[in-house]
């Protein structure tokens, strides 16, 4: 393009004025704040001049540029962080923001938030009082702990255990116990942070209680075991028992703490799952410190709980960082609800939306997924749509070798190839987040609730209509 053919096109380019008086400018400011507007039309005017002198465009039309500043302005006045319906099957989706919270959870945090509360101050005494006593006698009872604390996630956990109890010490992992988390969670790097100084012990595969005891030195702080999370190692194997490793600790006089990643609160072998201690075994097999995440396998807000004897607890408050790694009282409320929902196991599985989707029937699932495919088949025609078995993961870095067995519904799209139906979902309001399998869209029914079903088939419907 020419620089006067440029000028000729910039010179049909509407002004601000021009767009705001149209008759769609008087719609856009009656629906939206008008910041928003004169915002989205200078953003939208502002890059189809800088294409057409670039001549990376070669022109617009009224059309396109209504349609572009309506969308810009939908954008900017909906919220970038929302609800999306999760079929991928997976609970603890870290990507999807991990656990769901229950009703009663959610309902505490609004009580607590929307007013004023006695989030650090004893209504018996009548003077400031401490966050952490709300949590700390339901936390105790659940576990068997001492004592209890919570701070940012269980990152900041471990990180405060470490600087507190061995900054400028060593402390005995096992070399395989070097676990790094998705998002960056890797125990070299979270020790090297806290000051504390990684003496490694040990082999992949195997490693003994004399690994551990050769190792130690004057210079040792800790003994630190650490749960593989999300991977198993296999085979020729062998890893020292944590009664053991409290046994030497308690001969050397060195504390030994457990990082214990997701940490469950009730006993999974229920469920037939043998291979996920609960908290309360792990204290009672007289660990000093344990740290897990409240928002794994628990169920409940982003939280690190740690868990343990009160006098490492002590220390660990008294640390500077504790106050930098403080929660808030949205979370204390929400994990207050949490932990009385944990008071009856029953009642706990019932209740908390983390283990009601981990542990509900096949059969309930596969009913929902026949809800699903119905209503679809009532509103697409030409597509294959199908109820089939599949398995799910727990996600989150939980139960990795577990396969639970779940329905999904199967979508094999006429018109459209399955990455362009993918993508779709993606884009839609609300977004719907699904698996590809195949030439086959996979919606796995577990993690998508009854109330979700007639926006997930409204969702699927128009994202397979014609264009
Ligand atoms: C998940 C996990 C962490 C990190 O917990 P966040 O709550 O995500 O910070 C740390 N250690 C282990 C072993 C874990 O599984």
């Amino acid at each position: 393009m020419g620089s006067t053919d440029r000028q000729q096109l910039l010179s049909t380019l509407p002004s601000v004025d021009e767009l705001l008086k149209s008759p769609e400018g008087t719609a856009w400011l009656n629906g939206f704040q008008r910041s928003i507007v004169v915002q989205a039309v200078r953003d939208v005017i502002a890059r189809i001049r800088d294409e057409i002198l670039s001549s990376t465009a070669s022109g617009f039309t009224r059309d396109s540029l209504i349609s572009d500043i309506d969308r810009q302005i939908r954008k900017k006045a909906s919220c970038s962080l929302r609800r999306v319906i999760n079929a991928t099957g997976i609970v603890l989706h870290t990507n999807l923001g991990r656990s769901v919270l229950s009703g009663r959870m959610l309902q505490n945090v609004v009580d607590v938030s929307s007013g004023f509360s006695n989030l650090e101050y004893d209504l018996d005494a009548g003077k400031r009082g401490k966050r952490h006593v709300h949590t700390k006698n339901l936390i105790r009872d659940i576990t068997g702990a001492e004592d209890a604390f919570i701070v940012n996630n269980n990152a900041a956990a471990v990180l405060l255990c470490l600087n507190t109890l061995a900054r400028n010490r060593q402390v005995i992992v096992s070399r395989g116990e070097l676990v790094e988390i998705g998002g960056s969670f890797r125990v070299p790097d979270v020790m090297a942070a806290s000051g504390a100084v990684l003496r490694e012990v040990g082999t992949t595969n195997k490693t003994h209680l004399h690994d551990y005891l050769d190792a130690v030195t004057d210079q040792t702080a800790l003994l630190l075991k650490v749960h593989q999370s999300n991977y198993r190692i296999t085979g020729f194997t062998e890893e020292v028992p944590v009664t053991e490793l409290v046994d030497a600790g308690r001969r050397l006089d060195l504390p030994v703490m457990y990082d214990l990643g997701s940490g469950c609160l009730i006993d999974l072998r229920a469920y037939g799952i043998h291979s996920e201690p609960s908290v309360r075994e792990i204290v009672k097999a007289g660990v000093d410190l344990v740290t897990f995440s409240g928002d794994k396998l628990l169920g409940g807000p982003q939280g690190g709980i740690i868990v343990g004897k009160k006098r490492y607890i002590e220390q660990l408050q008294k640390n500077p960082l504790a106050r930098a790694l403080r929660v808030d009282k949205m979370t204390i409320a929400a994990f207050e609800s949490v932990f009385m929902s944990y008071r009856d196991e029953k009642g706990a599985v019932d209740e908390i939306p983390v283990l009601r989707m981990l542990f509900q029937t096949p059969a309930r699932i596969r009913s929902r997924a026949v809800k699903l495919a119905n209503r679809l088949k009532d509103r697409l025609q030409e597509e294959q749509i199908e109820v089939i078995r599949d398995t799910s993961k727990a996600g989150g870095g939980s139960l990795p070798e577990i396969e639970f067995p779940t329905y999904a519904v199967s979508i094999r799209p006429a018109r459209i190839t399955v990455n362009e139906l993918e993508r779709r979902l993606r884009a839609g309001s609300p977004p719907v987040i699904a698996r590809i399998s195949g030439d086959a869209l996979l919606l796995d029914a577990r993690t998508v609730s009854n109330g979700e079903l007639g926006l997930l088939a409204a969702a699927i419907s128009s994202a397979l209509a014609p264009a």
